[in-house]
Formats: C-alpha cells, structure tokens, sequence
C-alpha cells in the first residue's frame, strides 16, 4: 500500500499478514491493543481489517523511545530527534503518518507509559500485541499488566522472540516462556519472530 511507502517501523510483511488475519479473527471477540506504536507502521496496516469490522485498533506508546532508540544507540533514527523537547520523540512522525491512512478512524492513539495505562484498563481485549520496550523489565511488565485483559479464546502476539540467543535479545523470547508455562496460554505457532499463543 502506497501511503505506507514511506512510514519508519520494523514489522515485516509476514508477521503484518498473519497479524491482520489474527485481529479480524478476535475482533468479535473484542478490540485488540498494540504497545509500541513507534511512527505507527503496524497500527496503520491492523487498521485496514478493522476498518472491514468495524472494530479498532487501540496503540500505545510514551513516543519517547525504548532503550534501544535514544541517542548513541543502535537504533537511534536522528530524523525522530525532537530539538525542541532535546530527545527522542516519535508522536509528531506518527500523527504525520496517520494523517495519511485511509483507516485512521479505526485507530485509537494511547499516550503513555504502558504501565500506569494499564493500570486503569478495563476493556476486554481480543488481541494483545507486544512490541514495546526489550529490557527484561519493560517486558515482563508489558506481560503482567496487560495480558490479564485478553478474553478466553482471544490472541497474545509477541514481537522479535527469538529462541537462539544469536538472533537477538531475550526478553521477549523470556516472556513467551513465562506465558507458555503460566498455563494460561498454549503456543499456536511462532513466524518469523512473531510468537502467537491463545488464551485458555
Ligand atoms: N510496532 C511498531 C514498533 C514499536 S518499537 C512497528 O511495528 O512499527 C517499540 C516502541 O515501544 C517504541 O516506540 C517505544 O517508545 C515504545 N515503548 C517502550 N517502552 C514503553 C513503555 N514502557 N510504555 C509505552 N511505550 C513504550
Ligand atoms: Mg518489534
């Protein structure tokens, strides 16, 4: 899709299809909710099959960038370097980016720390997708916080789980283990680094 050319992120088609699939599938089920919009890549393609449902799709981010995105680190993308606020800031990228979609309607931006959102969330979810912060932290709290939310029969997707540690980080890869194990969850099936498990 043309108006998607051009919007930074890290979702790769795959993982984008078999999301979308996902969504449409729990939408009856209840909203989904993305953490980690970022410039709001992945929101803007789950949009499209929300918008088929007349259904959203809920994305949270603080805008100020995990670890990995601040100055000096690997994934630091200058062009998102807000001189004004003299740090990292993706919101004013992301709402450029969403002026664009055709779908925005079907997008509902959440402004803040994943946690403290959280905390006042009380919306049965059909999907959850995390792909917010990679410290063992931020991932076991996404994990905590939000995963009680999904419904029975609803989707937990987690992003960038590796099982070989030479392919990347292992937060991730850590909180599928604890979903697999907590025995509120059975693994579907893991694409790409895309880890799709159920709510029992
Ligand atoms: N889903 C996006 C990529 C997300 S990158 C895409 O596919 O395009 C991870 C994002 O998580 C970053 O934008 C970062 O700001 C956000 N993040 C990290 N820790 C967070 C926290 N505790 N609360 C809210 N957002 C957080
Ligand atoms: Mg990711």
């Amino acid at each position: 899709m043309k108006y998607l050319d051009k919007v930074k992120g890290f979702l790769d088609d795959t993982e984008a299809k078999k999301l979308s699939s996902l969504i449409g599938k729990t939408s009856s089920l209840g909203p989904a909710l993305e953490i980690g919009t970022y410039c709001g890549k992945s929101a803007m393609i789950f949009s499209e099959v929300c918008h088929k449902n007349n259904s959203y799709i809920f994305t949270l981010d603080h805008h100020i960038g995990s670890e990995e995105h601040q100055v000096g680190e690997e994934y630091h993308d200058e062009e998102l370097f807000d001189v004004r606020l003299n740090k990292f800031n993706s919101l004013p990228e992301f709402l450029k980016n969403i002026e664009k979609s055709p779908f925005s309607e079907n997008i509902i931006p959440i402004i803040g720390d994943s946690v403290e959102v959280s905390k006042n969330w009380k919306i049965p979810l059909g999907l959850l997708f995390i792909d917010g912060g990679h410290s063992m932290k931020a991932a076991k709290n996404d994990f905590d916080y939000w995963s009680k939310h999904i419904v029975s029969g609803g989707i937990l997707a987690i992003h960038d789980v590796f099982p070989n540690p030479k392919d990347g980080g292992r937060p991730p890869y850590e909180i599928f283990c604890i979903a697999k194990e907590s025995n509120k969850f059975k693994e579907i099936e893991l694409i790409k680094s895309l880890a799709v498990l159920e709510k029992v």
